[in-house]
């Protein structure tokens, strides 16, 4: 080893994911049972250009895994992409002596990490913690199992609705540029159909997504939106079914930010805390600029340069499920 880490910094970055607490407790103990000082900086890279940094003990870890949210918050800052950001960055960082950065984050959290690792040569490991799904090289993040399942539940109880009026219900659904909560939970819910943006045309989907149901003679139906599949989201894809179809009595609900809430599914804190200990493990290991995943039950080191730069795919056999269900 070049040299021995004495202390870490860890911090939250981009959106909030349930199970993030259970990767920062991980991370705290894991590091203390290594004999690693732990320093935790609040607000992201934000923080970590303010120098909003507070050192931890096992204590101040505890009573979090079953919280939501980040304990340390989270920002997204602008200051941060420039070259003059990340060097008050390092600056924190000299001046808190910290040897290691642990990142938990998405893909933009990652991009950061791994420029300021390249240009400070400082080690640096990356936690997937968001409720996209969309990082390659780990079956799941940090925060998507959660969600998925507060989103079939929101979807169950618009069908009690949805049936007892004979609607048809548009659910919007977050994700940024993937689709893995909208299928998965279209999947889950029993929904007529999904709009996600890796697959065909929206129009190709709009049309498959106003004839299910409908053709068999279902009295509601159930359709998820992926937040960015078409401009405008499901508002967007209501406005085109009402003009072709006011008969069916279009109603659009946006879940927003409910999906991000809510305490973490056992699942969730079960690879959160797996993670956070690899991270250590990562850095005990003498890796840096990588990625600690989940890949068919066990933990993987991944480039943090593959991690952003490859895109995860959906399964072919999942969107031929929904298709196949949905008659
Ligand atoms: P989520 O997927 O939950 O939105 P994320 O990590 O992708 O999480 P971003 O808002 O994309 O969220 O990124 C978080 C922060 O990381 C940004 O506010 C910025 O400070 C930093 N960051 C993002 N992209 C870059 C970049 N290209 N260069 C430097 N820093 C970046």
């Amino acid at each position: 080893m070049e040299y021995k880490i004495k202390t870490i910094g860890v911090l939250t970055s981009g959106g909030d994911a349930p199970g993030m607490n259970a990767a920062i407790r991980a991370v705290v103990r894991a590091a203390i049972s290594n004999d690693m000082k732990v320093k935790a900086i609040y607000r992201g890279y934000k923080g970590l250009m303010d120098d909003e940094v507070q050192e931890f003990t096992t204590q101040d870890v505890s009573g979090i895994i079953q919280r939501g949210g980040t304990i340390l918050k989270s920002a997204r800052s602008e200051e941060f992409r420039t070259p003059e950001g990340r060097k008050r960055a390092y600056d924190t960082i000299q001046k808190e002596q910290i040897d290691a950065l642990i990142v938990i984050g998405g893909d933009g959290s990652f991009t950061g990490a791994r420029l300021l690792a390249q240009e400070y040569n400082i080690p640096v490991i990356g936690i997937p913690g968001t409720i996209d799904n969309d990082l390659w090289g780990t079956d799941s993040t940090i925060g998507y199992d959660t969600a998925l399942n507060t989103i079939m539940e929101c979807v169950d109880k618009l069908r009690d609705t949805g049936t007892s009026h004979e609607r048809l219900f548009l659910v919007e659904v977050m994700g940024r540029d993937a689709g893995f909560l909208t299928l998965n939970a279209a999947i889950a819910a029993g929904a007529e159909a999904a709009i996600i943006p890796e697959k065909a045309t929206v129009a190709e989907q709009l049309e498959a997504a106003i004839g299910h149901g409908r053709r068999k003679h279902k009295n509601s139906s159930i359709v998820l939106v992926q937040e960015h599949a078409i401009e405008g989201g499901a508002q967007a894809v209501a406005k085109v079914i009402e003009k072709e179809h006011p008969e069916y009595g279009t109603r659009v609900t946006i879940l927003g930010h409910l999906q991000r809430g809510g305490s973490p599914t056992a699942f969730d804190r079960i690879l959160a805390s797996r993670l956070g200990c690899a991270a250590i493990q990562a850095l005990l290991d003498e890796q840096r600029s990588i990625m600690v995943g989940l890949q068919n039950g066990e933990v993987v080191y991944v480039p943090l340069s593959n991690a952003i730069k490859y895109k995860k795919n959906i399964k072919d056999d999942k969107w031929q499920a929904l298709q196949v269900l949905s008659i």
